[in-house]
């Protein structure tokens, strides 16, 4: 197999982990091509954009992108780089795996393996209707849901359950309040579930839903929910499994997906050589899952949790000594 996929390199921290992330795929041999695209900081730096023609065309050409944080300088044209990345390719499917893994600071240091699929382009994140009063007493926003948008989100929550043998999906809502845009989410999610009797289905309100993540996370196994919902849960699912350097996330449209980690650039310990690779490591794994790798996708985690077990040149968040490079090495020696 040969597959091009484009690799944004980004700011802060974003190289490091880059290349330490690329350098054990590389010895997984998996005959991957890497076309490199500039975005953020460095674009700006170089091209005068932050988020340059040539880079949203290879993306539109190669469908797989894995991208390291970026950071968005304030006043240059959109809020967040990251957001416009969604809208220009549609990625309606934002996919956050949260996993315990042993050795880190987790409230759950087993028994948590779920997956949070959020809406990605609807519901309060349309940047419509914003309105705040002349006197400034007054703010309004308009949210927006759409049977089609719902339909798409739920439908890809329940095929990733069967491609992944995945027994449950739960789709959270709060349709008992907003009866308009919660409640068309839980109507069309309902439909869809009633085409998929394989999967088990429930549905919980978001506030017993975060009560319940915190006191029984192993009850869950894919979490389906609106855009806002979904920030909020991811977050608090990576929370529960250790914090930011170990989350990845994934951004799925139907043209195009772009492969991440959570955390932003950290610019705090950029250029120290200590940052975490695993975030993006994880995220490397989900974009195998993506392109039919599955067994390389599980033999890249496997790498990871054994090196995490060892306490093997773990970096200084996971509370080590190791360095960016030594740990991705110590990875790379497992596969
Ligand atoms: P940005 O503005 O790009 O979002 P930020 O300042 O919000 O950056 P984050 O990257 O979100 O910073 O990180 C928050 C904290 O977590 C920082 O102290 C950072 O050093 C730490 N951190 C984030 N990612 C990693 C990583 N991969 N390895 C180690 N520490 C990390
Ligand atoms: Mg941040």
């Amino acid at each position: 197999m040969t597959q091009t996929i484009t690799v944004i390199r980004g700011d802060g921290i974003g190289p490091e982990i880059m290349d330490a992330t690329l350098g054990v795929l590389d010895t997984m041999n998996l005959g991957l091509q890497y076309e490199f695209a500039d975005a953020g900081l460095v674009a700006l730096e170089k091209h005068g954009e932050l988020l340059p023609a040539a880079t949203l065309d290879s993306i539109r050409k190669n469908r797989i992108a894995l991208k390291s944080p970026l950071t968005t300088p304030v006043g240059e044209g959109f809020s967040s780089i990251n957001v416009e990345l969604r809208k220009r390719f549609d990625l309606y499917a934002n996919v956050r795996p949260a996993k315990s893994f042993p050795n880190t600071k987790s409230r759950f240091p087993s028994g948590v393996d779920l997956i949070t699929v959020r809406e990605n382009t609807e519901g309060a994140y349309i940047g419509e209707g914003q309105q705040l009063s002349e006197d400034g007493e007054t703010a309004v926003l308009t949210q927006k849901v759409t049977r089609r948008g719902s339909e798409r989100i739920v439908r890809y929550a329940f095929e990733l359950a069967r491609r992944t043998g995945r027994k449950k999906v739960t789709v959270v809502h709060k349709a008992n309040i907003l009866k308009s845009t919660s409640g068309l989410f839980l109507k069309t999610a309902r439909a869809v579930a009633a085409e998929y009797p394989d999967i088990e289905c429930n549905e919980m309100i978001v506030d017993n839903t975060c009560m319940q993540l915190v006191m029984k996370p192993e009850q869950f196994d894919i979490i389906v929910t609106t855009n806002l919902f979904g920030d909020i849960i991811s977050d608090l699912c990576a929370g529960l499994v250790g914090g930011l350097g170990l989350a990845p996330g994934a951004n799925i449209g139907t043209d195009a997906a772009i492969f991440e980690a959570v955390h932003g650039s950290a610019p705090d310990i950029a250029g120290k050589g200590i940052a975490n690779p695993c975030a993006l490591l994880l995220g490397a794994a989900q974009m195998l899952d993506h392109l039919a790798l599955p067994e390389q996708a599980t033999r890249l985690r496997t790498a990871i949790v054994a090196t995490l077990e060892a306490k093997d040149s773990l970096t200084p968040d996971l509370g080590g000594s190791g360095t960016t490079q030594s740990f991705a090495k110590a990875i790379a020696g497992r596969l």
